[in-house]
C-alpha cells in the first residue's frame, strides 16, 4: 500500500473564497486523495486558514471585530463550505494554532543557528497616535503621481503605480487618521535565501516530471536579475507569531512577528499534529519525519501559480535549510488563473461566483464537475455560464444521468427491481467490457499523473461508452424476442451503474454515493479487472430506482444567475 501525504494551498482567512480559489488547489487536490482512496492506499489530506499578516487585519476593523475572534468565524464558515463542497480534508487546520506557533519559532531558531537569518536595520514609518509602526497597507495620502487623494503606502489604486509610503504627500494613518507620522529605524529579519540557491537550483532541476508551469516560476525567481533574493520573514505587527528563537527571546525583536509567508506553509506540518490533538490520529512524525517512517512517503502540493515562489523556494529554503529530516515535497502541481465572465474573479472586488453562492443555487457536484474538467492546467481558463449549462445539461444529465435513469426504470418495468438472471454476455458485452478496460487504465494513468483535464474526458468516455452499448444492444428490442438476452444486458447495464459510481467517485463524490445507495450495495472497490467488476452485482440482487441525479439547467435558470452575479458583491 502506498502512502500518500496531500496538502492544498492555505485559503487566506479574509472572507469567503470564490471557485476560481477552488479549482487552483483545494479541489484538485481532493480529487487527487479520494482518488488515492479509492485505489486503497494510505493518505493524508491536509489544509488550514491562513489566518495572520495585515489582510486579516483589516477584515477584523471593517467586520469591527476583534482579529482573533475573526478569525475563529472565518475558519468555521470556510470549514463548513468545504464540508459543503465534499473536500475531504482528513484534518482542515489554522495557522494560528499554538502548534504552528512553536514549530514556526523552532524553525527560525535552528535557520538561525544555521547562519541563515540575518538581522537587517530598515526605515518605517511609525504612528505616534497609534504607538506602532504602521504596514505599508496602513498609510495613506495623495499620490504623487496622479493626485488621487487614497492611494496606499504600496500603490496608487487609481493609477496602480508602486509606491512606497514616503512617496505619498500628507500621509496620514487608516487606523487613527493621524497625521503626526515619521521615519524610524527598526530592526527585521530576513532569512538568507540566496545561499540556498545552488542547492534549491540543483533540486528544481532533479524534478524532470513536474509540470513546466512549476518550474518556470521557480527558474524565472531564481535566476532572473541578480537572482534569488533574501526575504523578510518578520513585520511589525500584533497580529501573528510572535518572534523567537526557537523557545528564547530574541534581542531587538520585542513586539514584532513572523511574517505570514514565513509561517503559513509550517502550517502543513503543525496541522498534522492539529489531527493529532483533535484526536484523528496518533502519530503525525510518520508522514513529515523521515527519521521516523515517512521515508516511503509520497508528498504531493497543489496550487494557484501565484503561490509557486513560496513552495518551490522559500519553504524549502526552511525545510532544507535546517538540516533536520522533513519530508521535502515530491511533486507540486500548480494551476493557471479561471476567469469569470470575461474578467477575472475578485475577492477584494467581489466579483464572480462566491463558493457559498455556489452552493446557494446548485449541487456540489455540479459545480465540481465542471471546475475539473475545466481546470485550468495549460492555460487560464474561463467560467461562463452558457457553457456551464452546456456541460453540466451534456455530461451528466444525457449521458451519466440518462443512462442510470433509463436501465433501472427499464429493469423495473419489465423485470422486477432485482438484477435479472438468465442469458449470457456475447460479443458485444465482450467487446464492450475490453473497450472499457482500455479506458479504466488510461484514466488511472491520468489521474497519477495528476492530468486533472485528460483524466475528466477520461471518464466522460467511459460513461459515452455504456451508453452507445446500451443504444445498440436496446435491451427494449431484444425483449420482445429474446427475454433471456435482455436479461443479460440489463443485467450488464446495472452492474455499470456500480462501475460508474466507483470510478465517478473522486469526481461527483454525492452522486456516486446516490448510485451505491440505489444499487443497494457498499461495494466500492476499484476495478482491477472490469470483466469482473461488472459481475459483482450477481442476480437476484435488488436495487432501487434513483431520483433524477442531475437535474437539467434551464434557459431560465441561467439567465436568472447571470444577471444576478453580473456585479459586484460586497
Ligand atoms: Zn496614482
Amino acid at each position: 500500500m502506498a502512502r500518500h501525504l496531500i496538502t492544498s494551498a492555505l485559503p487566506y482567512i479574509n472572507g469567503i473564497k470564490h471557485l476560481g480559489n477552488l479549482v487552483g488547489s483545494q479541489l484538485p487536490a481532493d480529487l487527487f486523495a479520494r482518488y488515492q482512496r479509492g485505489r486503497g492506499n494510505e493518505v493524508m489530506f491536509i489544509c488550514a486558514t491562513d489566518e495572520h499578516g495585515t489582510p486579516a487585519e483589516l477584515a477584523a476593523a471593517k467586520a469591527g471585530q476583534e482579529v482573533a475572534a475573526y478569525c475563529a468565524e472565518l475558519h468555521d464558515k470556510q470549514a463548513e463550505i468545504a464540508k459543503g463542497f465534499g473536500l475531504s480534508f482528513d484534518h482542515f487546520g489554522r495557522s494560528s494554532s499554538a502548534q504552528n506557533k512553536e514549530l514556526t519559532q523552532h524553525f527560525a531558531g535552528v535557520l538561525a543557528d544555521k547562519g541563515l537569518i540575518r538581522e537587517v536595520s530598515e526605515n518605517q514609518m511609525y504612528s505616534h497616535a497609534d504607538g506602532r509602526y504602521l504596514p505599508d497597507r496602513y498609510i495613506e495620502g495623495t499620490c504623487p503621481n496622479c493626485g488621487f487623494d487614497s492611494a496606499r503606502g504600496d500603490q496608487c489604486d487609481n493609477c496602480t503605480k508602486q509606491l512606497d509610503p514616503v512617496d505619498l504627500i500628507n500621509p496620514y494613518s487608516t487606523i487613527s487618521g493621524s497625521t503626526d507620522l515619521e521615519m524610524r529605524a527598526t530592526k527585521h529579519l530576513y532569512l538568507c535565501q540566496s545561499q540556498m540557491k545552488d542547492q534549491l537550483n540543483d533540486w528544481i532541476d532533479s524534478k524532470a516530471d513536474w509540470p513546466v508551469l512549476t518550474t518556470s516560476i521557480a527558474k524565472k525567481w531564481l535566476n532572473d536579475g541578480d537572482g534569488l533574493q533574501d526575504r523578510g520573514i518578520t513585520r511589525d505587527l500584533d497580529w501573528g507569531v510572535p518572534v523567537k528563537r526557537g523557545d528564547q527571546d530574541w534581542d531587538g525583536m520585542e513586539g514584532k512577528v513572523f511574517y505570514v509567508w514565513f509561517d503559513a506553509p509550517i502550517e502543513y506540518i503543525a496541522c498534522a499534529q492539529e489531527w493529532v490533538e483533535a484526536g484523528k490520529g496518533s502519530d503525525w512524525e510518520r508522514w513529515w519525519r523521515t527519521d521516523k517512517g515517512a521515508e516511503d512517503v509520497t508528498y504531493t502540493q497543489f496550487m494557484g501559480k501565484d503561490n509557486v515562489p513560496f513552495h518551490t523556494l522559500s519553504f524549502p529554503s526552511t525545510i532544507l535549510g535546517s538540516g533536520e529530516p522533513w519530508k521535502l515535497v515530491d511533486y507540486i502541481k500548480s494551476f493557471n488563473y479561471l476567469n469569470y465572465d470575461g474578467g477575472q474573479f475578485s475577492t477584494s472586488r467581489g466579483r464572480g461566483v462566491f463558493q457559498d453562492q455556489a452552493l446557494e443555487i446548485l449541487p456540489a457536484d455540479y459545480w465540481r464537475w465542471w471546475l475539473l474538467s475545466h481546470a485550468p492546467e495549460s492555460s487560464d481558463s474561463e467560467f461562463t455560464w452558457e457553457n456551464f449549462q452546456q456541460s453540466v445539461n451534456k455530461d451528466l444529465a444525457d449521458v451519466l444521468g440518462n443512462f442510470v435513469s433509463r436501465i433501472t426504470k427499464f429493469c423495473r418495468s419489465k423485470f422486477t427491481e432485482a438484477v435479472p438472471e438468465g442469458g449470457a454476455f456475447g460479443e458485444q458485452e465482450q467487446a464492450l467490457i475490453a473497450d472499457l478496460t482500455t479506458k479504466v487504465r488510461a484514466y488511472e494513468g491520468f489521474m497519477e499523473d495528476k492530468e486533472v483535464r485528460k483524466a475528466a474526458q477520461e471518464l466522460r468516455a467511459i460513461w459515452v461508452a455504456g451508453n452507445e452499448y446500451l443504444q445498440a444492444a436496446a435491451p427494449w428490442s431484444t425483449f420482445k424476442t429474446d427475454p433471456e438476452q435482455a436479461a443479460a444486458q440489463v443485467r450488464l447495464g446495472l452492474n455499470l451503474i456500480r462501475l460508474y459510481a466507483v470510478l465517478s467517485a473522486p469526481f461527483i463524490p454525492f452522486a456516486s454515493a446516490k448510485m451505491l445507495t440505489a444499487m443497494g450495495t457498499e461495494d466500492d472497490s476499484w476495478p482491477g479487472d472490469v470483466a469482473e467488476a461488472l459481475n459483482a452485482l450477481p442476480a437476484g440482487h435488488g436495487f432501487t430506482v434513483p431520483e433524477v441525479l442531475f437535474a437539467k439547467i434551464t434557459d431560465d435558470q441561467r439567465e436568472e444567475w447571470q444577471g444576478k452575479f453580473s456585479g459586484t458583491r460586497d
